[in-house]
Order: C-alpha cells, then sequence, then structure tokens
C-alpha cells in the first residue's frame, strides 16, 4: 500500500477546481498517453516546461520596445464597445500611463466582463505583446490583467508547456499552480552529502522551482533543479532495476562445474583463433557461470564480431556441466542460419544440437520437444517459439537471446524462467550508446566485443547514382565472371512488407534477364522454405546475386560474399546501413559496398551516406544515428529522448544515469530490502516515478 503522505501527490486532477472529466481525459492523453487512465498531480508535475514566457520586461509606454512581452502599469479611461449591428468592430479601451496612452483591443468580447475586470478610473497592470497602431501603443487581447493587491500572484516568469487538443496552456497553467498548492513536503531520499555538494533543494521545493522559476537559468536542463529532478528520475529507475537484479541472483543461481573439455574441443576444431576480446567475453561469462548467482550478462559487439562464437563456447561450458542451452533468434531465417553455422562443429564434439521455430512440422516438433524434455538435445535454436508453455526442457541451464533489441524486456525473462536457475545471455550488434545500454540493460553486466577478427580488409564503401545503374551491372557481370558472391538489397517502401517484396521482385526479374540462374530471391512474404532454399543455393550453390529485402539485416551470415549493393540507400537509417554493410567484409577477402541513391539528395540522408564512406567503427555510427534522428530511433521505439524518462535528457544530464546506476547498486547492496528511514523514503521515490512494481519484488521476498 501507498504511504498516505503521498497523497497530495497522487490524488485526481479531478480534485482540481476546472478540472471536469474532459479535460481530465484530455491530461490523461497529455500526461500518460492513454484517455483511460487517471491523471494524478505527480504526473502534471513531472511534465515539464519546454520553453518560458518572459513578462519580467516593465516599461513605461513610451519606452516600451514594439512587439516585445511586456508588463505595463496603467490608468483605466474609457471604454469604447462596438456599435450593437457590427460585431466585427472590437471592443477597446483607453488606458494611460505618465509617458503615453494605451489602448486594448478585444475582439468579440463580452462588455460586462471587461467592466468589471477594467473598471474607468483604476489602476491595473496589464502584461501582453506590445504592438504601435497608426503609432500609438496598442495590446490586443493582454494575458494578465491584474489589480496591483493582486500583481504577486502574476507570474512574471510564465512556463511554456507541451500541449494536446483540447488543453490550453491556461488551463494547464493555474491546474499546475493549483497542484502546488498544498504539495506537502516529503522525507529526504538522496543522500545528503550530495544535495550539499550539489547544492540541490528538497523535491517539493525543486518541483515549486520549475513550475514558478525565479529566474531564468531555473529553466535550463542544465540548472540544479533539473539536474535534480533528473536524478530522481534516474535514481528511480536504477533502483528499480538493481531491486530485480538482486532478486533474480538471489533466487537459486547454481555455480557451475565444467573442465573445459568441450571447449576445448570446439576451439581445436575451429579454423580460426579467438580474438582477444571474444576470449575475454568468455572469461567473464565463465566467472559468472562458476559463482552461485544467476548470470545476467549482455555481450555487445558490432557486426561481425563474432558473437555467435561466444555463445557457443558459453553453451558448451553449461552443457558439459550437464545442464541444456537454448539460443533465441529473432527470426526464422536467423534461427535456421545459427543452426547451420553451428552444427558441424557441434557434431564433431558431440553436441546434440537441434531447431525449433513455429515453421516445423507437427511431426518435426513432437519429436523435437520430447527429445528436449528427455534430455536428448543438449543445444536448441529457435525462435519465439522457444518460450511457448508446450516447450519444457529437462534442465535449461543456459538461454542466449541474439539480438536483443528486437525482443521485450519480459521475453528474456520469459526464456529465462523455463529452467529454475537459467544463466541470462544477451547479445546485441546495436552499439548502443552507454546512457542506454545502462537505461535498457541496467540490471545486466556487460562484456563488449571491441575487436574484429584479424585478416578482414576494410570495406570499400562508394556512393552511386541510381542513374548509373546499367553502369553497376556491368561492373557487377565482371565479378560475377570471377566468382564473386553478392547481395543486393532493395528499397524499403513504406513499413510495407508487401511493397518491399514487389520492389525485390521487379529487381529480381531485372537481373534475372542479365544473370540468369546466377540470382536468387529472399523476401518476408516468402515461406520459410522458400527462404531456406534461396539462402542455400546462394550460400552453398552456384547462385552469386541474393536479392533481398532487410530481411537479412540481421545475423545472416555467408562469409564469401563480398560485394554489398544498397538500393535506394537513402532511404535506409544509418544503424540499417551499418547493419546491412557489416554482412559483406567477412572473410579474408577485400569487400566492397555500393550506396545506390536517388538525387537529389536532402541534408540528412547526404549525411548519412558520407559517414558510411567515412568509417565502419559502429560506435562512430551510432552517435552519429542519435545526432541525426534523435535518440529513440536507435531502439526502434521512434520517440525523441530517452524512451519511458520524462525529466532526463540524455545531453543535458550526461552522466547522472551511470552515477544513479552506482549508487542503486550501493543502496540495494547496504540495504537490500529498503529499511529505516533512507529506505522508505527511498520506497516514496520509486512510488512516485511508478516504479513500484520493484516494491512489489520486496515483498515477495
Ligand atoms: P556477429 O557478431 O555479427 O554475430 P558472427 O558471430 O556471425 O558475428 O561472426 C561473423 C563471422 O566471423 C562468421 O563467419 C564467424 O565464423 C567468423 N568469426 C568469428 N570469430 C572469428 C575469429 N576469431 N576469427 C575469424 N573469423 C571469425
Ligand atoms: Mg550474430
Amino acid at each position: 500500500m501507498r504511504p498516505s503522505h503521498l497523497n497530495s501527490y497522487f490524488a485526481s486532477l479531478m480534485s482540481l477546481k476546472g478540472v471536469g472529466p474532459k479535460i481530465a481525459q484530455a491530461f490523461a492523453k497529455l500526461l500518460r498517453g492513454d484517455v483511460l487512465l487517471e491523471a494524478r498531480r505527480i504526473d502534471l508535475l513531472l511534465h515539464m516546461p519546454v520553453g518560458v514566457i518572459d513578462r519580467s520586461l516593465q516599461s513605461d509606454l513610451a519606452t516600451a520596445p514594439e512587439g516585445a512581452i511586456v508588463t505595463v502599469k496603467v490608468t483605466i479611461d474609457k471604454h469604447l464597445p462596438p456599435p450593437r449591428n457590427n460585431r466585427r468592430v472590437p471592443y477597446r479601451i483607453l488606458a494611460h500611463d505618465e509617458t503615453d496612452d494605451l489602448t486594448l483591443t478585444y475582439f468579440h468580447a463580452k462588455g460586462g466582463y471587461l467592466e468589471k475586470q477594467l473598471p474607468v478610473g483604476e489602476m491595473r497592470y496589464i502584461s501582453g505583446r506590445l504592438e504601435r497602431f497608426n503609432g500609438g501603443p496598442q495590446i490586443t487581447h493582454p494575458d494578465h490583467v491584474v489589480s496591483e493587491a493582486d500583481f504577486a500572484t502574476m507570474p512574471l516568469l510564465e512556463p511554456v508547456y507541451p500541449l494536446t487538443a483540447g488543453l490550453s496552456g491556461k488551463v494547464l497553467h493555474k491546474a499546475v499552480q493549483a497542484s502546488l498548492d498544498d504539495l506537502e513536503s516529503l522525507p529526504e531520499w538522496q543522500d545528503q552529502a550530495l544535495m550539499d555538494r550539489e547544492k540541490w533543494m528538497p523535491f517539493d521545493e525543486a518541483l515549486r522551482r520549475v513550475h514558478l522559476p525565479h529566474d531564468l537559468a531555473d529553466l535550463e536542463e542544465t540548472s540544479p533543479v533539473r539536474k535534480r529532478l533528473a536524478y530522481d528520475e534516474c535514481l528511480a529507475n536504477q533502483l528499480a532495476l538493481a531491486l530485480v537484479r538482486s532478486k533474480v541472483k538471489k533466487s537459486a543461481g547454481i555455480a557451475r562445474c565444467w573442465e573445459g573439455k568441450l571447449k576445448a574441443k570446439l576451439l581445436a576444431a575451429l579454423p580460426f583463433t579467438l580474438t582477444g576480446s571474444q576470449t575475454e567475453a568468455i572469461a567473464d561469462i565463465e566467472a559468472d557461470l562458476a559463482l552461485p548467482e544467476r548470470m545476467l550478462r549482455l555481450v555487445q559487439g558490432d557486426v561481425g564480431s563474432g558473437k555467435t562464437m561466444v555463445a557457443l563456447m558459453a553453451a558448451a561450458d553449461v552443457i558439459e556441466s550437464g545442464s541444456q542451452a537454448a539460443m533465441m533468434a529473432p527470426t526464422d531465417l536467423l534461427a535456421r542460419q545459427h543452426y547451420q553455422s553451428v552444427k558441424s562443429l557441434c557434431e564433431a564434439v558431440g553436441i546434440r544440437v537441434a531447431v525449433l521455430t513455429g515453421k516445423d512440422t507437427a511431426a518435426t516438433r513432437r519429436d523435437t520437444l520430447s527429445a528436449l524434455e528427455k534430455g536428448d538435445i543438449d543445444f536448441l535454436l529457435g525462435t519465439h517459439a522457444l518460450f511457448q508453455q508446450t516447450v519444457v526442457f529437462a534442465d535449461l541451464g543456459l538461454a542466449i537471446v541474439d539480438e536483443q533489441h528486437r525482443f521485450g524486456v519480459h521475453q528474456r525473462l520469459t526464456l529465462s524462467a523455463k529452467g529454475e536457475a537459467t544463466d541470462l545471455l544477451v547479445m546485441t550488434a546495436t552499439p548502443i550508446p552507454r546512457t542506454l545500454v545502462l537505461t535498457h540493460y541496467g540490471d545486466m553486466d556487460v562484456s563488449l566485443l571491441t575487436e574484429k577478427p584479424a585478416g578482414r580488409k576494410p570495406i570499400d564503401t562508394r556512393t552511386m547514382n541510381l542513374e548509373r545503374l546499367p553502369e553497376l551491372v556491368q561492373r557487377l557481370a565482371q565479378a560475377i565472371d570471377q566468382g564473386v558472391k553478392c547481395y543486393w538489397v532493395c528499397p524499403l517502401v513504406e513499413e510495407s512488407e508487401l511493397l518491399d517484396a514487389t520492389a525485390a521482385e521487379d529487381r529480381y526479374a531485372t537481373l534475372k534477364q542479365v544473370f540468369g540462374n546466377k540470382v536468387e530471391l529472399v523476401h518476408g512474404r516468402m515461406t520459410s522454405d522458400e527462404k531456406r532454399s534461396a539462402m542455400e543455393h546462394f550460400k552453398d550453390g552456384d547462385a552469386q546475386i541474393l536479392v533481398a529485402t532487410t530481411v537479412i539485416e540481421v545475423g545472416v551470415d555467408v562469409p564469401e560474399a563480398t560485394i554489398m549493393v544498397i538500393e535506394h540507400a537513402e532511404r535506409f537509417g544509418l544503424a540499417q546501413l551499418h547493419q546491412l554493410r557489416g554482412r559483406v567484409g567477412r572473410g579474408d577477402k577485400a569487400s566492397s559496398c555500393i550506396l545506390l541513391f536517388k538525387g537529389p539528395l536532402g541534408q540528412v540522408a547526404r549525411e548519412r551516406l558520407n559517414m558510411m564512406r567515412e568509417t565502419e567503427d559502429g560506435f562512430r555510427i551510432a552517435e552519429a544515428d542519435l545526432r541525426l534522428r534523435g535518440e529513440g530511433d536507435v531502439l526502434g521505439t521512434k520517440q525523441s529522448g530517452l524512451p519511458g524518462f520524462r525529466l532526463t535528457d540524455p545531453e543535458a544530464h550526461k552522466g547522472l544515469m551511470e552515477m544513479a546506476r552506482t549508487e542503486g547498486r550501493l543502496i540495494i547492496e547496504t540495504n537490500p530490502d529498503l529499511e529505516g528511514i533512507r529506505g522508505a523514503a527511498l520506497r516514496d521515490l520509486l512510488y512516485l516515478f511508478s516504479r513500484d512494481e520493484a516494491i512489489r519484488l520486496l515483498k515477495a521476498g
């Protein structure tokens, strides 16, 4: 149960004067993204201003700059209502100060209301945009009109908020002010030394200061006020992750025992030696496996850095210790490809390996499942199909999730829940910037694969106008004669698989006229069997050109392929281009990538293509991608800013997330059940930032 001293924060906005069901709905939409949810005061208070109207310029009429927002003090002289039969003439009110006359103009005004607000002979403070009309100062529809007595209540710095349909700035503003009115002070959850060092104010005061700024600096994202609130958000997030992590780890981990014989056999069978990065990542994993805690590890490595080998070695260790391992890929094609690429190695050393996808025949599936349950399969590869209820492992020791960002957090938890003490290894090729790693995988340890396998040659990347297609085809023909293999990726048309497929089919047809049956085709609308046979024909048969949609984006591995053509490269995002290019340059032969574009190129598209020519460094590319597209897109979430975060800005609040991660872990180490005064305050924090699922974990023990 939420402690009652938080009630003023969680009261419905409906409890405020002037907020009825309709406006409450608009608030719900704006603040919680769903009209059906209840918008509460805390939601509104955490809605940060994006700008400010500065009314602090108080001036006399004669010197007031034209077009500026000013606040003037005037005496009301006369009302000039429009003639009764002509509503188009505005209602005007004349006023003056010592220096000049002022006209206030209202269209479609209610005379009675204005007479009450602006009585003749009285003094008023007026704030609004001042214009000069026929030479004289004029303000049309002033923003504020207040008496001398009420002047103190007029905000001289007025925050401006993001709005939604059905909600005006005025209404929002009033609701914010009313929410601040009876806000309770809360026991501090932040560390006092940190508060002192950063000169931070208490939470409720910080909220007041953001919504009732004292000076312009208060509204900057880098101000102590905003930093404090952002840090609250980071800490709530990292504390919740640390809690989850500690509970998962404590719950039944197994200290696995193995000698390393299987791994040694695999290493001996490999035609290459592992890179230093691979060896280090495997050592990290082995250290985790040997501990009596659950492993939660993320292996992050650019395309082609050899993640599959790392996964295989980890699987070998766990299998030698007597348990099973499973590896989940995001698509059927990838699952089968993983299977193909590890099958002969596994069989050579006696690992019993199988594949399970949604597209297996009923009979195959039944056989696989029964073998799995009996423990006759050591290593199972597959897709989402792996975490269906009917899939029962004899003893799943290690769950490996490849290309993680395609799966949700709950999916990776579901897979690891298939075994009592399943260790979890997640692999991603997306070079996710540090801040995002922390927000999404803050509960995981990270191993980085920074090296590429030895002997890789740089990929010669060029851009070429689509108009020169015939020339390209001619040159490709020469390369094909010399036995080269080539991917040809077709344009992404909208978000439609059907249109993608058509584009690919068209290109396939034209290339077929030149290259005959040396061309193969794969796209998302083909059946699994069709895809597989096309891939096999390309990988091991005599097909040399594979026309494809972005189904080949992730993970496809044909080391002999050395040319990548990307048609309409200007339509792809930078991360996607990088992923695609990573399909070549995997062997020791020189490779090239041709980015076919259709001009004229926009600014962003040109920068993207230039970046591709300039570097193969996934981290540099990811950073440029962030800059060009906004952070959300890197994870495919299409929002800007940190997904799920409202107060934290990756630029302005650099470093806060790391600080919060360290602190979150420290708190959980020293006070795992969040007890005592600080513990209770930290629970408040989790409630305020809607991280209370974590509190439920505390109770479950
Ligand atoms: P990714 O990290 O993109 O998943 P893969 O695991 O698919 O990369 O590996 C890419 C290619 O590099 C594969 O053909 C794999 O066999 C090969 N490879 C992996 N490790 C090494 C290594 N240490 N030396 C040479 N080639 C390697
Ligand atoms: Mg891979």
